[in-house]
């Protein structure tokens, strides 16, 4: 094995490492959000996420929903740390341009700019460069009892909206079932998302 081939693999440890880690019970002692409030929008340079490589897209026909499937954020692993070895995860390891999403949001309320406006995401196969994707930081099946919070539903409902604002009343609300057999965003977030349909429609 070449020097450099041995390296990639400590690299590729290194993320595994990191992702069994976040298995470390969940430290909810950080203060959230007042809810109702417009919520704050972490820049990539805040998150320490590496350049990104994206290429320019419309995303002009909606948005759609994800759940991460992994930890909720904590204060031994805060946001800003899953997001980056996310990163490291779909670049090294999955071969992507960057981070696959374009939003990320966590139970504090918070928004993070991922891929960020206009940039062709990694998250769904065949909507990646007309769909706005926005990722829910939680999900891991052993933290099951860790549901999407009415802040993090306000954080989607103010992206979703900032989104509809730019394309117009028609853009579709998705959530990533209903383009995939994947159980993704959820059942809360997805019951959500069918209620805040009904209702912007009504
Ligand atoms: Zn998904």
């Amino acid at each position: 094995m070449s020097l450099a081939e041995h390296l990639h693999r400590e690299h590729i440890q290194r993320i595994r490492d990191e992702l069994d880690a976040w298995e470390i019970a969940l430290d909810e002692s950080h203060v959230p959000e007042p809810a109702g409030s417009t919520p704050r929008v972490f820049s990539r340079e805040e998150i320490g996420l590496r350049p990104v490589k994206g290429r320019p897209a419309p995303l002009a026909v909606g948005s759609m929903l994800h759940i991460s499937g992994g930890k909720p954020p904590s204060e031994k692993f805060p946001a800003f740390r899953i997001l980056r070895t996310m990163q490291h995860y779909h670049i090294d390891v999955r071969g992507w341009d960057d981070v696959g999403y374009n939003w990320g949001v966590c139970n504090r309320g918070h928004v993070y700019s991922l891929r960020g406006a206009m940039i062709q995401g990694a998250h769904a196969k065949g909507y990646n460069r007309t769909h706005n994707s926005i990722v829910w930081l939680g999900g891991h099946e052993q933290h099951s009892d860790v549901k999407p919070s009415l802040l993090a539903f306000d954080a989607l409902t103010f992206l979703l909206e900032d989104h509809a604002k730019k394309l117009g009343p028609g853009s579709e609300m998705l959530g990533h079932r209903e383009k995939s057999r994947k159980s993704c965003p959820g059942d809360e977030i997805f019951a959500w998302l069918t209620a805040y349909r009904a209702n912007r429609a009504a």
